[in-house]
């Protein structure tokens, strides 16, 4: 077990290094991302970056696992900053403890203190609220909290995804958090009881099966609809995107739960000045204006609006909870997740 685990560890190493280009990792003029954001959705800012500096950016993207891997390189590691989405993954390198501190005064100007760690080991970039996708059609309500999904007017009548994905996660830690885990659990099992179906799918797969009918209410991020709404790709998205609106959730007393992206910079960082300039660029009002424009993400520098189309939607009233507390609360959450049996979906 062991010995196979030490092999599976440098054989990551060298595939990394052979996709940074063999040595160019440790390259003059360069910097290594390892990223769970996808990386068109990085692209134009890290573009932008390298035509002002003239510092040359690799990605390496995973959907999971990247902490993990930064970890077993240890001091070989390319990686010297990872990107990724989530409290619980941004507090995760420091349980890892491949964070390193870094006493920034741009960044620290930037961004405001509940969106960064404490000890300076992570740094958030964007917000995004986990807010209720509602069909324009069938849904006349303008309004809406969290504790209402419980109500029994809604059976059969809300989608989600997975309740183990981080964004449930989050929310459902965020409901501990306010209400303690005897009130959480309630909620969830009745929630779970006005699914329509099983969680499946992301939350694109939730405003499709709103348009289709499938359902009626679904929680996703406020990006996507951004996202879907101006997909010339797959122009079918921007249908499911119209049948449905945004409804933030208790806008008119705690506030809807928003999560953060963030950024780590990594202890053995072999490109470390550069990965700090990259740093403070990601935190500027020009990055930050391009992530609002074509990411639809809430920029965390207060000099930066949202997009006009993010506006449109209404005025964010965050839940002003620090996500900080409402993180240590992601284990409960992910135990309530099974103690209810979320995700089989409603048992009648
Ligand atoms: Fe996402």
């Amino acid at each position: 077990m062991f010995s196979t685990r030490t092999l599976s560890a440098s054989c990551l190493t060298l595939s990394l290094a052979l996709s940074f280009g063999g040595t160019a990792a440790k390259a003059d003029g360069e910097v290594n991302i390892y990223s769970y954001r996808q990386p068109y959705l990085i692209q134009p800012m890290l573009d932008r970056f390298t035509q002002e500096t003239g510092i040359k950016t690799n990605i390496v993207y995973a959907s999971k696992g990247l902490g993990e891997r930064i970890r077993a390189e240890g001091a070989n590691s390319p990686a010297d900053i990872m990107l990724t989405v989530d409290i619980g993954r941004l507090e995760r390198s420091k349980q890892l403890d491949f964070a390193a501190p870094l006493d920034n005064e741009t960044i620290k100007d930037n961004i405001p203190e509940n969106f960064r760690d404490p000890d300076n080991r992570w740094f958030g970039l964007t917000g995004r609220a986990r807010v209720v996708y509602a069909s324009r059609e069938r849904v006349s309500q303008d309004n809406i909290t969290y504790a209402e999904l419980a109500d029994p007017k809604w059976k059969g009548r809300i989608c989600t995804r997975s309740g183990q994905h981080d964004y449930t996660i989050g929310l459902i830690a965020s409901i501990i958090a306010h209400e303690g885990r005897e009130k959480a659990t309630e909620w969830l099992s009745a929630v779970k009881e006005n699914l329509a179906r099983k969680p499946t799918g992301n939350d694109r797969a939730q405003v499709q099966a709103i348009y289709a009918g499938e359902c009626d209410i679904a929680l996703g991020n406020t990006y996507y609809m951004g996202k879907m709404l101006t997909n010339d790709k797959e122009p079918e998205q921007e249908t499911w995107a119209r049948s449905v609106k945004i409804l933030f959730p208790n806008a008119e007393e705690r506030g809807s739960h928003v999560n953060i992206s963030g950024m780590v910079l990594t202890k053995h960082a072999p490109n470390r000045e550069n990965a700090v300039k990259l740093m403070e660029f990601l935190t500027s009002d020009e990055a930050q204006g391009l992530y609002a424009e074509i990411n639809f993400e809430y920029p965390l520098n207060p000099h930066v609006q949202p997009s006009e189309l993010v506006s449109s939607w209404g005025k964010l009233h965050p839940d002003s909870l620090p996500l900080i507390e409402i993180a240590k609360h992601r284990q409960e959450a992910s135990e309530l997740v099974d103690e209810v049996a979320f995700d089989d979906g409603p048992s009648t």
